[in-house]
């Protein structure tokens, strides 16, 4: 783990968390190198790293509810699960959600809602969320997901129009949204309405 993940909480659920719970048999030997690796469906499990410093960015305690956007394996949902009071996440494969949930259910993760759709466009009921994590590469914010934001609310996500990015945290204060670099990193895009078109390369 890099020498910047110091919260305690964060390096100890990295350590609790299995990655290899979470990887394709075929990669379960490469299950703890800092990499991504593929998924399936063209997707990838996040970097160790990547997953770690994204999670301690959001600062999380345990009467945060997240909304996170890209379930993916579902590893980073486990991770983010374990830090706070309840995880909402999206995906829109439902392959991988439901292989996700599977996992979590085996694991007795009982305190995460996953939808399958369009995380572009928030969460489907409205409400606020103290806390927002996008595990795919969005252009910008999606407007619709900073709405659902909370006043003193963190956002997480990786923002560039590439296949590089910048990992970005925001925190919301007023009508402002405060942001902080983090460093530069490489996701999938985030498909949808608010995101990249399905085409765009
Ligand atoms: N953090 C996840 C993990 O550890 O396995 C990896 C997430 S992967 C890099 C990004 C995920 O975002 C993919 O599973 C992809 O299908 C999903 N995705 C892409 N566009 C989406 C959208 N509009 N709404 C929800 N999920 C989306």
């Amino acid at each position: 783990m890099g020498r910047d993940i110091t919260d305690p909480s964060v390096l100890r659920v990295m350590g609790e968390i299995q990655r290899q719970d979470f990887v394709p048999a075929a990669y379960e030997a490469q299950a703890y190198d800092d990499g991504p690796l593929p998924i399936g469906l063209g997707q990838t499990i996040s970097q160790p790293y990547i997953v770690a410093l994204m999670t301690q960015e959001l600062h999380l305690n345990h009467d945060c509810e997240v909304l996170e956007i890209g379930t993916g394996s579902g590893y980073q949902t486990a991770v983010l699960s374990r830090l706070a009071k309840k995880v909402y996440t999206i995906e829109r494969l439902a392959q991988l959600s439901e292989s996700a949930q599977t996992v979590l259910k085996g694991l007795g993760i009982m305190n995460v809602e996953f939808h399958v759709g369009d995380g572009s466009c928030g969460w489907p009921q409205p409400r606020t969320f103290d806390r927002v994590m996008i595990t795919a590469g969005v252009p910008n914010l999606p407007q619709p997901v900073t709405e659902q934001l909370a006043e003193g609310g963190i956002i997480v996500a990786p923002l560039g129009y590439g296949g590089v990015q910048q990992l970005m945290a925001f925190e919301k204060k007023g009508q402002k949204l405060i942001e902080k670099m983090l460093c530069g990193c490489r996701f999938v895009k985030l498909i949808g309405e608010h995101a990249f078109d399905e085409t765009e390369d």
